[in-house]
């Protein structure tokens, strides 16, 4: 059996357009654009890179992008300063402070001071607390587009055994989250895990979410299983060329063997992950504006 390849590309350029026709209606009944906030404490080149592709999406979905570059040695308060500012602004609807910040910042301090309504990338307790409870809140992107690539392709997931390896804040427990409340049978894996691999097993859905390559080998792979590959890894590059290759926690072509469908990386998750941020901005604007969106 050859697995069908979840074209989490495609998936997301759809979505991305979706977004991007009811950000310009959202424009005609608001007189104002979405907005969307993105600050960037630093010079580190990846975090640049997601910065100018943020900037670059937000208006390709005819939205507003409000970029802040600050130096690496901005203090606290100053961030802080700046998180209120933009709590405040009501073109803002949406604020992302890109992560990692550099060592002498308390990212928690940062992440609280960000208003609730306002945390599209759903980090702050609050939007954990309310996941957790089942509120409206918002949810950490890139399990949120995880779960869409799910359901887009199973339907219904009552009732399946899920396994998500990984128990982060920002996307293990998350996911977990999401597939209970989608009434999938859940466990979560991590490092102290016993017999990994029987765990995985079991699962007719796994998903992967470790930073470690090619990790999930065939053989943890129940046959016909659906699996999500979060992890994002670059290996050390072959003679003569500049950059290694990436790939994910799975190992691709040999669990393509024996899934039902799987995600590439890249070209899987990764791309979700800005798409839903700009979702989850609109849903922002529309709550902040008290407009109905009418998907
Ligand atoms: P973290 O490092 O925060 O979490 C990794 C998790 O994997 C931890 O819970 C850890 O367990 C677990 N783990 C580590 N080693 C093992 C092992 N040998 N066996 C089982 N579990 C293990 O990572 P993130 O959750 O932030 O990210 C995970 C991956 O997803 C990374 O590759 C990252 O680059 C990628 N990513 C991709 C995104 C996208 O847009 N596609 C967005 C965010 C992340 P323990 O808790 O016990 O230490």
């Amino acid at each position: 059996m050859s697995a069908t390849r979840i074209d989490g590309k495609a998936f997301a350029a759809n979505l991305r357009e979706r977004v991007g026709a009811l950000a310009a209606d959202f424009e005609s009944k608001a007189g104002r654009k979405a907005g969307l906030a993105v600050v960037l404490v630093g010079d580190d080149a990846a975090s640049q890179v997601y910065v100018r592709s943020k900037g670059k999406a937000t208006v390709a979905a005819n939205m507003e992008s409000f970029g802040h570059l600050l130096p690496s040695d901005t203090s606290e308060a100053d961030l802080l300063a700046l998180v209120e500012k933009l709590n405040a602004d009501p073109r803002v609807d949406g604020i992302l402070v890109q992560l990692p910040l550099p060592g002498h910042l308390d990212e928690q301090a940062i992440i609280a001071a960000i208003a609730p309504d306002k945390d599209v990338d759903g980090f702050h307790v609050i939007n954990a607390g309310r996941l957790s409870v089942g509120q409206t809140g918002f949810v950490p992107c890139t399990p949120l587009g995880c779960i869409m690539l799910l359901t887009d392709r199973l339907g219904d997931l009552s009732g399946l055994e899920a396994v998500v390896i990984g128990r982060s804040n920002i996307v293990g427990k998350p996911m977990a989250q999401l597939l209970l409340d989608a009434n999938a049978t859940v466990t979560i894996a991590h490092s102290r895990t016993k017999d990994l691999p029987a765990v995985v097993r079991r699962a007719d859905i796994v998903v992967a979410a470790v930073g470690r390559p090619e990790m999930v080998k065939k053989d943890w792979l129940k046959d016909g299983a659906t699996v999500i590959d979060v992890g994002i890894n670059r290996l050390p590059p072959e003679p003569g060329a500049e950059k290694g290759k990436l790939v994910g926690d799975v190992a691709f072509g040999e669990a393509s063997e024996v899934a039902a469908a799987i995600t590439p990386v890249p070209g899987g998750v990764g791309p979700m992950t800005i798409a839903v941020l700009l979702r989850n901005t609109l849903v922002a604007a529309h709550r902040n504006a008290g407009i109905e969106l009418v998907d």
